[in-house]
């Protein structure tokens, strides 16, 4: 088969989308408009939540979170070392000590017991993160957060439109933000949202969102409306620009009205993945639960124990020679330097090692075609019979 490269992923972008950003483009109104209220309102809605603060990255989202919570310089946060590394790097841009904890193997999410054995009386926060989408444990870390008092914070980033046990991602714990990368389920180009039931936290969130401005509406007690109008150069806290434009949020309402035809999509192709690839004695197929309902966000497999990171590294230099796109998702965090520079080390977290030294994130998107899979296996396959005869 001569290929075209398969890419890892794929935004699916229609008419309808590109409707949306031009009416946006002729109505003038580009920042602090009608579509961020809409796309919040969506989202809220899909996680049951009353309110929504868009923003501009689930980066920005998660930092607004923890800042909105009081965490800073002294606290602790819990949180996975088998994540993208955004979860982890808001802890320490508000200040906080990451305190990672190991993962369950199964689920590849934090162990529940290994996180209520890591509370002190400085943990401030648990950041619980749904890892390659998967929502496991999301229910057992909320009732510990709630027995010792202390909030969780959901990144739900990579699980938009998924449910555990007929409870929405971004419903548990205090708050939750989705992001809109164009790798995510539905994208708005760059963008995020935070998720909460909690009027003040919300309310603190659309503050530094823009520059630390009164929230409008709650115009500070003694001032009339027109206060609240003049509030423009009126800065209560230290606040950021993190807002998102009036054009992704158009783009970002489009795509939450397709969301669940775009969830289909991806599952019938995760479901031919699993055709194409189970029963084969060196690939670990991804675990889903039962009482889950997946919104498919990557396809990662794991190559069976036996085999090391040098050989995975192999088989995907081969996959991408053969034009399949496909990555390592994820590095262990606390590896990277910055991380060993706060006093963590590769062997202290012996179970996120060792798989992410095994894991192969396969090309995944809505329009894959029966075809590329077939040949991604079949590739993968080959590259794996390769390893067997060259070195065992
Ligand atoms: C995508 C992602 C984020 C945030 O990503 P942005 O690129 O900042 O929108 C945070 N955490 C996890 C786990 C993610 O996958």
């Amino acid at each position: 088969m001569s290929t075209s490269e398969i890419p890892l992923s794929k935004p699916d972008i229609t008419d309808l989308e590109v409707q949306a950003v031009a009416t946006v483009l002729r109505s003038g109104r580009l920042s602090i408009g009608p579509a961020q209220e809409q796309f919040e309102a969506l989202c809220a809605a899909r996680a049951g939540r009353l309110h929504g603060v868009a923003c501009s990255s689930g980066t920005s989202g998660l930092h607004m979170a923890l800042l909105a919570l009081g965490v800073g310089p002294g606290d602790e946060v819990i949180t996975t070392p088998f994540s993208f590394v955004a979860s982890a790097n808001v802890i320490l841009m508000a200040g906080a000590r990451p305190v990672f904890v190991d993962i369950c193997p199964r689920t590849l999410n934090m162990d529940p017991a290994l996180v209520e054995r890591a509370i002190t009386p400085r943990t401030k926060a648990v950041l619980a993160v749904e890892a390659l989408g998967n929502p496991a444990h999301m229910d057992a870390y909320e009732q510990i957060a709630s027995r010792h008092e202390i909030p969780l914070i959901e990144d739900c980033c990579e699980a938009l439109g998924t449910t555990l046990k007929g409870r929405p991602c971004g419903s548990f714990g205090r708050a939750g933000v989705f992001a809109f990368y164009p790798n995510k389920q539905i994208t708005t180009g760059e963008g995020g949202v935070i998720v909460t039931d909690d009027k003040r936290l919300a309310d603190t969130c659309r503050s530094l969102r823009s520059q630390g401005r009164p929230t409008p509406g709650t115009p500070p007690p003694g001032s009339g409306a027109a206060a609240a109008l003049g509030t423009w150069l009126s800065h209560e806290r230290l606040g950021y620009n993190y807002r998102l434009s009036e054009l992704h949020a158009a783009l970002g309402v489009a795509q939450m009205r397709r969301l669940d035809e775009i969830i289909a999509k991806r599952r019938a192709v995760a479901d031919r993945y699993v055709q194409l690839l189970a029963g084969h004695a060196d690939v670990v197929l991804p675990t889903i639960d039962p009482e889950v309902g997946m919104s498919w966000f990557v396809f990662v497999v794991r190559l069976a124990t036996a085999y090391t990171q040098q050989e995975r590294d192999r088989v995907i230099d081969g996959l991408r020679r053969h034009d399949v796109g496909c990555a390592t998702y994820f590095p262990c965090i606390h590896t990277l330097p910055f991380y060993r520079a706060l006093g963590y080390a590769p062997g202290d977290f012996p179970i996120a090692e060792s798989v992410s030294s095994r894991t192969i994130a396969l090309p995944f998107f809505n329009t894959i075609t029966q075809r590329e899979q077939e040949f991604t296996a079949q590739t993968l396959e080959l590259m794996l019979q390769r390893e067997n005869l060259g070195q065992r």
